[in-house]
């Protein structure tokens, strides 16, 4: 990303970093300095790098720029230690992004795009449209600017707020790189999920790049002409195509894949739905997580605590491997998409 005609210093991955340091006459090791003061103390300018020369800080200056995010709402929950921020990024475009705690640790869900193009008809993101894909150093900045502003390390990241992974493959990418380095963040990829609708050719190139993360895949439906009514990326791939790629990647990669089903009351809860999702997914290595549909203003969705425990058993009653989300900070809107809606309009 440029602004004007600097260049975004912080999506940049370490080797990129080392190469252009080098293209203006620097010595390569500056490289790990810089990257060090970016990525692991997470400085905003460059005027604090204080182990560069003052002509070096000069030079990156007129060059680079380190993106920022300002944060204009903290929502903190009064149920659970969940706490919601909204940005503001450069160009005035608002994202969300969500801290949780775990039992097993702290976890972040960021935002990928804003807003999104998908489509799906119970989700709030998408109904205001698309704006533009995040660079790599916004989806970072997330993290960083939260963890800062919290005090507390997110142990676990997930891709699940705004927008689709898959839409901005090459930032999401760039984004795993940078935020798995060790010289930097070092993250662990194993406690990295990213969440996906469903681009199956995507999928297939994330899984040759073999990085280790866990794939999430927003099923909601088992059958086709019910899963394309609710999301339209099912016309273009459908469920058949999916799973038989899910497969492919949990023997390629040897990671369980984890189905995320939103149980709306009527619309996807019947036994024949867990019959035929039960079906659908047998013998694959994967984990059914099931969320109780957040309801969203604009339509009528609904789920009841009952319905969701019914689905659950009639899941396990097949040897399904279930959880029911536990729904954190219901009464601060957790789910993305929500809250960049009520503040932009
Ligand atoms: N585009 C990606 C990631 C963002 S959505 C994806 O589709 O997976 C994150 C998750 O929240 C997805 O599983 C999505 O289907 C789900 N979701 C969206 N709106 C929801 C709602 N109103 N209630 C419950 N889950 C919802």
């Amino acid at each position: 990303m440029q602004n004007g005609e600097k260049i975004d210093i912080l999506s940049m991955p370490f080797e990129e970093l080392s190469d252009a340091l080098g293209e203006i006459g620097e010595k390569k090791f500056r490289a790990g300095q810089i990257f060090t003061w970016l990525h692991e103390k997470k400085v905003r300018s460059f005027s604090d790098m204080t182990n560069l020369s003052l002509a070096l800080r000069e030079k990156l200056e007129e060059k680079y720029f380190i993106p920022q995010l300002r944060i204009v709402r903290k929502l903190e929950s009064k149920k659970d230690p969940t706490i919601k921020y909204l940005y503001e990024l450069p160009d005035g475009n608002h994202v969300e992004t969500v801290f949780m705690e775990y039992n097993h640790g702290n976890s972040i869900c960021v935002s990928t795009q804003v807003g999104c193009k998908m489509g799906c008809t119970f989700c709030a993101s998408t109904i205001a449209g698309f704006r533009r894909d995040l660079s790599a150093a916004e989806i970072l900045s997330q993290i960083y600017r939260a963890e800062d502003e919290s005090g507390r390390h997110a142990d676990s990241i997930v891709l699940m707020g705004i927008g689709e992974p898959l839409d901005n493959y090459d930032n999401v990418v760039r984004f795993l790189t940078l935020v798995s380095d060790q010289r930097g963040r070092a993250q662990s990829l194993r406690h990295v999920s990213l969440s996906t609708c469903g681009i199956v050719p995507r999928i297939k190139q994330l899984m040759e790049l073999k990085l280790g993360v866990t794939l999430s895949v927003s099923l909601h439906s088992p059958d086709n002409a019910h899963r394309s009514s609710i999301m339209p990326v099912n016309r273009r791939w459908d469920v058949n195509e999916l799973i038989e790629t899910c497969r492919e990647y949990t023997e390629f990669t040897g990671r369980r894949i984890s189905f995320e089903y939103a149980v709306i009351c009527g619309v996807n809860d019947s036994d024949e739905d867990a019959a035929k999702l039960a079906n659908l997914l047998k013998g694959l290595s994967c984990h059914i997580n099931l969320i109780p549909v957040n309801s969203i203003k604009e339509r009528d969705y609904r789920a009841d605590r009952r319905s969701v425990e019914h689905f659950a058993a009639a899941l396990e009653k097949r040897r399904m491997n279930v959880t029911v989300r536990r729904t954190l900070g219901a009464d601060i809107d957790a789910a993305c998409g929500q809250l960049r809606r009520e503040y932009e309009i």
